[in-house]
């Protein structure tokens, strides 16, 4: 496994006793180990260069009081930034789903954890915060796919549009819309056709499905143990279609979190929610703080 950070730092600064301002050495050791950390945590390169440039200008000169020593003083400087870093505007898991009925827009590719998410965010919306929720999956190509959401619908008490086929993914949105209004619901959720690979086709029915219904807010579902991947497809997806937020699911796994940190630096997006697990109550509003804890160690 990892060696920690924060240990990792304490041990380039046992040696150091001085009290005093951090000198440029001590901080150039200092910065090695969070370089080597944080790559480790799959934070990719440019990504991590930019942090610890920030840090060392931070650190630099910094003063290191009686009560903490120069390792904590690190410490302390390397986890503040990188919450400044992960940090967006506002509360993450407020979503702008006002004027209702609300469409929500859920993207990503096949395997991402979308379906699940869609579920999860139907829950936490209906049970929480008391909405009216209405799932449909756009899916045309996978019949499986709508029915997994059918089933999870019931599961957790969710109405989903009944599925009808032959019908196009914009047919489908448009009748998720149809019935959300004459059902008086307050957000509809529509589970985008997910694929293996971006392409063009993906692409343009996402792009159409938009088109026919505007939505408030349009989450990209990424697993988050795909490190750098996550962080290709969410710049080409915000390139294409416009995203307003991230969901990184899969971060109960073993992977280190770095993935959030090069999304938010990479892309500008908001990381809004984590997946934590398979079960539909296993999703959190993004804490900068708790992932900043993970990177660190
Ligand atoms: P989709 O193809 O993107 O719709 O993916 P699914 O929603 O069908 O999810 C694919 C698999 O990942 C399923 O087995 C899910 O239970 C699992 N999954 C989804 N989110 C998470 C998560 O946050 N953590 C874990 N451990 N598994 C997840």
């Amino acid at each position: 496994m990892f060696e920690n950070l924060s240990d990792r730092l304490s041990g380039v600064f046992d040696r150091l006793t001085k009290q005093g301002a951090l000198s440029e050495d001590d901080v150039r050791a200092a910065l090695r180990e969070v370089r080597v950390a944080l790559l480790e945590a799959d934070v990719s390169l440019p990504v991590t260069r930019d942090f610890v440039k920030r840090v060392q200008k931070k650190a630099t000169g910094a003063s290191v009081t009686k009560s903490i020593t120069p390792g904590q003083q690190v410490v302390k400087i390397v986890h503040d930034e990188l919450i400044a870093m992960l940090e967006g505007e506002g509360d993450p898991g407020a979503l702008k789903i006002d004027n209702p009925p609300a469409p929500v827009l859920m993207v990503g590719l096949q395997g991402s954890g979308k379906t699940t998410t869609t579920a999860k965010l139907a829950r936490r919306l209906s049970e929480r915060e008391g909405k009216r929720v209405l799932m449909a999956s756009l899916d045309t190509n996978r019949p499986a796919a709508m029915e997994q959401l059918a089933i999870l619908g019931t599961q957790i008490g969710v109405d989903t549009l009944p599925i009808v086929k032959g019908q196009s993914a914009v047919d489908i949105a448009k009748r998720a819309k149809q019935q959300a209004t004459l059902g008086g619901y307050d957000v509809y959720l529509l589970d985008t056709a997910g694929r293996l690979h971006i392409d063009e086709t993906l692409m343009d029915e996402v792009l159409a499905v938009r088109n026919a219904v505007s939505p408030r807010e349009t989450l990209l579902v990424v697993d988050g143990l795909t490190g750098q991947d996550a962080v290709n497809v969410a710049a080409e997806f915000d390139g294409k279609i416009g995203v307003t937020g991230v969901v990184l699911t899969r971060m109960d796994g073993d992977g280190r979190g770095g993935a959030a940190l090069s999304m938010r630096a990479v892309t500008g997006k908001p990381i809004r929610f984590v997946g934590l697990g398979e079960k539909t109550d296993a999703l959190e509003t993004f804490d900068p703080k708790r992932v900043a804890g993970r990177i660190l160690g």
